[in-house]
């Protein structure tokens, strides 16, 4: 009997279960192994303010969990001696259109307003940081704090800083159930006094949840240029694409989000939109290597709300539906649901990320 099962070894659950060790007693499960579901297809754009329209309880959350990123891999560095591929050079926002420079001026003026460090750029002060960025610029904004990490060096880390705390994880097992105190796989039961649903995409697939949720996949293709050493610094976004650059070389090129189900293929139509993005955002891109092309599953919600939460069954909490910003939202999730399983009061709002706010009643 432990204390508690996470189910699920992504980058919330891995997180979860790095905070709660050392207190509790913690089993991970995974059906397969960790860290390769939806986390390892992330980009790791850190980034609350560049969508952001209001200062409503979501940026407010998703701000938080920024605001914790440095000490979150500060200490996830020093446990593990792993680099995360932390980047802290910041976001360009570009717009080559009147509609889509209406809506970064906006938001750059509510940001500004309220108070946070974003820049309004000329395209001349544009090329100094990033001379190789050949689009037309309407307007473009810079927001100075926004960072990146590389989510596969995350994830392993978290992981290995699992195993120093004394996680048990558990992988290749596949939870078909969850009840008071009881995870079934297969034949055998584990139990626990908690049990906390980390298992992302999949997670309406557990029988047994009270209430059902309504997470669902969005597929979003992505894929990796070779970039001549120090070719961009800054994450850039033009319309609904992005650059992240890596240290490594990398030049992270996303992404798509199609409502197609568990496909997890990449297309013609999907890749050829974000190779043609990518070289209207620079010409120079055109003639680097494409060194790898993936996919992976946002588990989405309606409201596109996270589910963070008790369940109806005692002892069950919820920590899914993460939809877009799984990887910025990790350490604050964890510290949610670690105060969840403590019992005490988390120490930030989260009724509207109530799993029984769908009003879908046990079936
Ligand atoms: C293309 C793309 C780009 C993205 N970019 C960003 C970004 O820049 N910034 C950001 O913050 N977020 C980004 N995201 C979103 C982010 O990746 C997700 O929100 C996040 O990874 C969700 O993490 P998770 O741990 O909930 O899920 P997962 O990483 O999918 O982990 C769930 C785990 O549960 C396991 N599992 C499932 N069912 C069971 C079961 N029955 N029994 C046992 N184990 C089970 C799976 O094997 C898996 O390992 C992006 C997503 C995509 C697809």
């Amino acid at each position: 009997m432990h204390d508690v099962i996470v189910i699920g070894g992504g980058v919330i659950g891995l997180s979860i279960a790095r905070e709660l060790a050392g207190r509790k007693s913690v089993l991970l499960l995974d059906r397969g192994s960790t860290g390769q579901g939806t986390s390892r297809a992330a980009a790791g754009m850190l980034t609350p303010l560049s969508e952001a329209d209001d200062q409503g309880p979501f940026f407010q959350l998703c701000r938080a969990s920024h605001a914790m990123y440095d000490g979150f891999v500060q200490d996830l560095q020093s446990e593990t001696g792993s680099d995360v591929g932390y980047s802290t050079d910041g976001l360009l926002c570009l717009s080559s259109s009147e509609d889509s420079a209406n809506v970064i001026q906006r938001r750059y003026e509510w940001q500004k307003n309220a108070g946070f460090d974003v820049q309004l750029l000329s395209a001349d002060a544009v090329h100094e940081m990033e001379p190789l960025v050949t689009v037309p610029i309407c307007t473009a904004v810079f927001i100075p704090g926004d960072r990146s990490v590389t989510p596969r060096r995350l994830v392993n880390a978290l992981r290995e800083a699992c195993f120093n705390r004394g996680v048990e994880i558990r992988t290749g097992l596949h939870v078909d159930s969850i009840a008071r105190n009881q995870v079934r796989v297969g034949k055998m039961i584990l139990e626990a006094a908690n049990i906390v649903i980390a298992s992302g995409v999949w997670s309406p697939e557990l029988s047994g949840l009270d209430p059902p949720i309504p997470v669902y996949p969005r597929k979003g293709q992505i894929l990796s240029l070779g970039m001549p050493a120090g070719a961009f610094r800054r994450m850039i976004r033009w319309g609904s694409s992005y650059f992240v650059p890596r240290s490594s070389g990398e030049l992270v090129v996303g992404a798509t989000n199609e409502d197609v189900g568990f496909d997890l293929s990449n297309t013609p139509a999907g890749l050829g939109r974000l190779l043609m993005d990518a070289q209207q955002i620079s010409s120079h891109v055109g003639a680097y290597p494409i060194l790898e092309t993936w996919t992976g599953l946002r588990p989405a919600t309606p409201d596109e709300l996270p589910i963070l939460g008790p369940s109806a069954i005692p002892g069950v909490y919820y920590a899914t539906g993460h939809y877009r910003n799984g990887v910025l939202l990790a350490p604050i999730t964890a510290a949610i649901v670690s105060d969840l399983v403590r019992g005490r009061k988390p120490g930030f709002a989260i009724d509207a990320y109530a799993p029984s706010r769908f009003g879908m009643g046990h079936v």
